[in-house]
């Protein structure tokens, strides 16, 4: 097949009127298909049905009873089970609900409503505060900021993470910079691994603001497609070398691991954060649902029991990322149209059409019965400048879903291109 950049107005247009025939047969299918939101597939949550027969008492190795209020901070073997998962030590630990993000919201409302310890005030007071945020990232990262009133600026990703000489350089000079979303293993949606440099440059460099904060979400730290496994330094270790211990907020969740919304998330921070974060979250709650963490560390058991059962979420998973990828070579690669994310773990892929072209690609597959995440949704304010990027979710649809929506949105993306290029000719 000829690159479309080489063709002609007559090609183009010949190309226009097959793909529209094709696109009609599509139509006439009457598809219901979602590859928008990272959800685990009924196969993937079945994985986890023996936790929920597990009967067993509910007194913890300590004797705390999971069943009443208190220890807000979390069941001990919860905390050393979390411990493990994010490099810290049990009581660097908060063991918390079923949801890391509305954590990340908290932590930031904290900031933001009676600063941190070493917070010369609270973020409210400031007249004008800013967030990074590097792009493409995760659209509910950006929404929390965005809701406190930050003001959003875009780094751009590279193989390595965020541009850390632009990083670098506005926090050096604006204290109203107050800190910075990472998602340093199999970000989403890229599914980057940071590399060493890139963790070791966060954790040292200078801030204006004393109060600086890393929010180090590691949503998919052990959610590996291949036997790579990557990972990353400890930031809370490097920060700590580095003389900033203070500086990262780390997140994880079991919501991928088990089951979205009736997981187990945690944080871990320094002890003084620690202290300052149960001191502030006591005035909110009482205590979180510490039988989930009990019945989630007896299933899991520790770091090796997740990797065990997160092989099993690869035998599901591998085979639909495949699936995407090697419908776009052989679809999209000939035309020269596009490029794609080819992650070693996490949740998506980020497909690159023509500039200007996202949007009516998402338009495109809607009005066949295939729902896209909304274009721009990487971008803070769902803005991307170029109109050029897609989230893909190939978790949830099953394989044979899977492979007729990429076939669409394939289609649609020679479309939208086509469509495009003609117009520009014109
Ligand atoms: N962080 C990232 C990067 C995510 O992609 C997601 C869900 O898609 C979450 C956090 C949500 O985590 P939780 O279910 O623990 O709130």
């Amino acid at each position: 097949m000829e690159k479309y950049e080489n063709m002609n107005k007559e090609a183009l247009q010949a190309e226009l009127e097959r793909l529209q025939q094709e696109y009609h047969s599509f139509q006439q299918k009457g598809l219901k298909l979602d590859m928008s939101r990272g959800k685990p597939c009924p196969e993937q949550l079945d994985l986890s049905a023996e936790m929920l027969r597990m009967v067993d008492n509910y007194i913890g190795e300590t004797g705390v009873d999971a069943r009443n209020y208190g220890q807000l901070e979390g069941m001990p073997e919860a905390r050393r089970f979390f411990g493990e998962l994010l490099g810290a030590n049990a009581d660097q630990v908060i063991v918390c609900g079923n949801s890391s993000l509305s954590m990340m919201y908290y932590l930031i409302d904290l900031g933001w409503r009676a600063g941190f310890v070493d917070s010369i005030r609270p973020w409210r007071f400031f007249n004008s505060i800013k967030f990074l945020c590097p792009v493409p990232g995760y659209d509910r990262h950006f929404r929390v900021t965005e809701y406190f009133g930050f003001q959003l600026i875009s780094i751009p990703m590279d193989d390595n993470g965020p541009d850390m000489d632009m990083v670098e350089k506005l926090v050096r000079e604006d204290e109203t910079i107050k800190g910075i979303w990472c998602v340093p293993v199999y970000s989403n949606p890229e599914g980057t691994v940071y590399s060493n440099e890139t963790v070791r440059r966060l954790a040292a460099m200078e801030t204006a603001a004393p109060d600086f904060r890393i929010m180090w979400d590691q949503a998919y730290a052990v959610h590996h497609l291949t036997d790579e496994l990557c990972s990353v330094p400890n930031i809370l270790e490097e920060c700590k070398a580095a003389g900033h211990e203070d500086r990262p907020l780390l997140f994880c969740s079991t919501s991928k691991i088990t089951y979205p919304g009736a997981g187990v998330a945690a944080l871990a921070a320094s002890s003084r954060n620690i202290k300052h974060i149960l001191k502030n979250l006591s005035s909110m709650i009482i205590s979180y649902d510490k039988m989930n963490q009990l019945r989630h560390v007896q299933f899991l058991k520790n770091k090796e029991g997740i990797m065990e059962h997160m092989k099993k979420h690869r035998t599901i998973l591998e085979p639909k990322f495949n699936m995407v990828k090697d419908t776009f070579a052989r679809e999209l690669g000939p035309c020269g149209i596009a490029h794609w994310s080819d992650p070693k773990g996490g949740y998506f892929i980020s497909l690159y059409v023509p500039d200007g072209c996202a949007k009516r690609v998402v338009e495109l597959c809607s009005q066949c019965g295939v729902v896209l995440t909304g274009a721009g949704a990487a971008y803070p304010y769902g803005i991307d400048p170029q109109d050029r990027h897609l989230r893909i979710a190939p978790t949830f649809p099953s394989l044979d879903e899977l492979e007729t929506a990429s076939l669409l949105l394939c289609l649609c993306v020679k479309l939208a291109t086509v469509e495009k290029l003609l117009h520009t000719q014109r």
